[in-house]
């Protein structure tokens, strides 16, 4: 637990500290039997806040800095047909939650807003900057620590929310779902990182829709982008659990497996060690998950980079750290643990999908981030 720490992330930041996000919330809790796949609206916080909280818990027990508000959509849709209640009671009720785990856990309360209606339907500035601002009443109500400006699929609504963000006075971070081949218009991720910083975000990056190592790859385009236009914000990666090496311009949305069966695309938890330390090494400061990234996912981030965080997670009471418990039945001459005390045996590992029909991908019409020619 860090009690003492401050909540002002980008104090954090300054001072050097590598920031450790939390993981998926709508698509676990969809898996829990909390949400609707489809809908993949909140409406658990007043439902079950218990799931909420115990999630959010989970998080902050496998080291994750940031406590997410489960909140979502900034206006009264998309719920399903039973739930009766209103976007503004479930995202209280959803920041009280955040409230309550960050008070015991230390954590930093972050509030998200996300690309909107207004943008599809009139593409005008005022149109999403008072949608946006709907999202955004709530969270400042509830003086969140940071305000996420997160899953923007174009460079230009980005902007617009970027501007709003900032006339809160509160730290903010912008990231963007998009892939290597840049933003719905074609905006390159360079110009895109380019662009967000110099609208003033102090954090920018990419969140969701592709899979660990594709964010890399995008967020590496990112900086060369910075890195040239002489920029340096701080960078954040929080990508998705599955991998996607075959996903649309959507990412997995545009996968067979989506929603329902997207299991054997799993990432293990030393992909996540070696995406947090290639991200890491690539200068990304905070480094978390988006949808599929679950908490054991985020120790194995938190526990890779504790020689430089200087703690260990809560919950890696249980993670069997340097292996010693797979390590001493290696020693009484079981063959089945053999190697298995070893992490570079793990890190190395390539793990089968234990179905003999499967295909390691989708023959995608679209694909975004392999050459076509690899799935003719
Ligand atoms: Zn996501």
């Amino acid at each position: 637990m860090s009690a003492e720490k401050s909540k002002n992330i980008l104090e954090r930041l300054g001072n050097g500290e590598v920031i450790i996000g939390d993981g998926s919330y709508v698509n676990t809790l969809e898996k829990r039997g909390y949400v609707l796949a489809g809908c993949y609206t909140p409406e658990a916080s007043v439902e079950n806040p218990h799931a909420v909280e115990e999630l959010a818990i989970e998080y902050a027990r496998a080291g994750a800095d940031i406590t997410q508000t489960f909140t979502f959509y900034s206006r009264d849709v998309g719920t399903p047909k039973d739930v009766k209640l209103t976007c503004l009671e479930i995202n209280k009720a959803s920041c009280e939650i955040a409230k309550k785990v960050s008070n015991k856990w230390g954590t930093i309360v972050a509030g998200g807003i996300i690309q909107t209606a207004a943008f599809k339907q009139t593409r005008d500035k005022n149109d999403v900057q008072a949608e946006l601002r709907e999202g955004l009443e709530v969270l400042i109500q509830n003086d969140i620590d940071l305000i996420i400006v997160e899953y923007f699929r174009n460079i230009v609504e980005m902007e617009w929310a970027i501007e709003l963000a900032l006339s809160y006075g509160k730290p903010v971070a912008a990231t963007m779902c998009i892939g290597p081949k840049g933003d719905a218009s074609g905006v390159s991720p360079a110009e895109c990182a380019v662009r967000m910083a110099k609208a003033g975000a102090p954090i920018i990056g990419i969140n969701c829709l592709f899979d660990p190592f594709i964010a890399l790859e995008t967020i590496s385009k990112m900086k060369a982008g910075l890195d040239g236009a002489g920029l340096s914000p701080y960078l954040m990666c929080q990508p998705l659990g599955y991998r996607t090496p075959d996903g649309g311009s959507y990412g997995w949305i545009y996968l067979p497996e989506f929603p329902h069966a997207m299991e054997p695309r799993q990432v293990t938890r030393y992909e996540c060690a070696r995406f947090a330390r290639e991200a890491y090494n690539l200068g990304v400061r905070i480094i978390g998950g988006c949808c599929g990234i679950e908490s054991y996912h985020i120790r194995a981030m938190a526990e890779e980079l504790a020689p430089e965080r200087n703690c260990l997670p809560t919950a890696s009471r249980k993670s069997d750290l340097d292996l010693s418990t797979l390590k001493e039945k290696e020693d009484k001459g079981r063959p089945e643990f053999k190697g298995k005390g070893c992490k570079d045996y793990w890190m190395n590992l390539v793990p089968c999908t234990g179905r003999p029909l499967s295909a390691p991908m989708f023959r995608q019409a679209d694909p975004e981030t392999v050459n076509p020619s690899v799935l003719n």
